[in-house]
């Protein structure tokens, strides 16, 4: 019986949840659903019961920050038609170039690819229908507050700060514009339910260290090396993970660094974890499977079980806290 005891005590302990619930955050709102980052999506998301909603932030020419994941503003919405006299050399509309007002004049639809028009993901929410609007970062964070006033249920935000260098490069401060916004919405410390992420190493410390950021932090890893300087591989490395620990509080990195298409995992989130670390990979996308992964369970179950990710960047919020929730009970 003793020998029972101690086996189940075992066994217990080796499915125990990492330190905080596993989380789930919801990528662009719930975007697999809504087109992305609309206040439809996030309101979407919210009652989906994510843990987290996601904000990339960029700012346009009168230094709003607003609710756009790419820098570009001519894969999400009319611009082209509307003001095709404002395109760059490079042939693309950049929100940076555009007054808040005038954002607020476009139609905003489901993610397109610029050149052929074509919707990135032909099964989601129907190109051009609807009416959709920019947000800005202080309207999609009253939309969360009031949610959670609502429904008495809290999700947490998740705002990217998108292409620092780049913005400072044309004359604009991001970070230093956002922080302070998200400071006066009751975002603050690391007991407020946000984390800031960035993919520039550079800025990450900046943040920590000279905007004096005192919140959850997350550096954001693509691949190689990126042109403001960060070398992504490097930090998926043990010595790059334990350096990245002195200044950020978790690890943003693609679900390829941490699923291989054999099915196994690779040591990124164990080595994370003995260096306090969280992970939240980015994205897993029912309609876009992870690599040598043929359903969505499967890559959950490596995910969360055998990887044991503390959260989850999903386009589709619904389908990550079912799984979570099935798996508490
Ligand atoms: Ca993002």
């Amino acid at each position: 019986m003793k020998n029972l005891t101690l086996n189940l005590a075992l066994l217990v302990a080796a499915f125990a949840p990492a330190a905080e619930r596993q989380i789930v955050v919801a990528h662009r709102g719930a975007s697999g659903y809504l087109p992305e980052h609309t206040l439809e999506a996030k309101a979407m998301a919210h009652a989906q019961g994510a843990d987290f909603i996601e904000q990339d932030v960029v700012l346009t020419k009168d230094d709003v920050p607003v609710v756009l994941h790419d820098i570009h503003v001519d894969t999400v919405s009319d611009v082209a038609q509307r003001y095709p006299d404002r395109v760059r050399g490079d042939g693309r509309f950049y929100a940076l170039d555009f007054t808040l007002a005038e954002l607020r004049t476009l139609c905003f639809t489901e993610r397109f690819n610029h050149k052929t028009g074509k919707p990135v993901y032909p099964k989601r929410f129907p190109l051009w229908k609807g009416d959709f609007r920019i947000a800005t970062l202080e309207e999609d964070l009253e939309l969360i507050a009031g949610l959670n006033h609502s429904t008495g249920r809290t999700a947490g935000v998740y705002p990217e700060i998108k292409q620092p260098k780049w913005h400072r490069d044309q004359g604009h401060d991001i970070s230093s514009i956002v922080l302070p916004i998200l400071r006066k919405h009751g975002y603050a410390t690391k007991n407020d339910l946000c984390w800031v992420q960035c993919f520039e190493w550079a800025e990450v410390q900046r943040i920590r260290n000279e905007l004096k950021w005192e919140g959850r932090l997350l550096q954001l890893l693509g691949n190689g090396k990126a042109k403001d300087g960060t070398d992504h591989d490097y930090f998926k490395t043990a010595e790059g993970i334990k350096h990245a620990a002195q200044v950020v509080d978790g690890m943003g990195p693609e679900i390829g660094a941490i699923l291989k298409p054999d099915g196994s995992v690779t040591d990124f989130v164990a080595v994370a974890h003995q260096n306090k670390l969280q992970v939240h990979p980015y994205t897993l996308r029912v309609d876009q499977l992870p690599k040598g992964y043929d359903n969505v369970q499967a890559a959950m179950n490596a995910l969360f079980g055998k990887a044991q990710v503390d959260g989850l960047f999903s386009d589709f919020p619904d389908v990550a806290v079912r799984y979570l929730d099935r798996a508490s009970h």
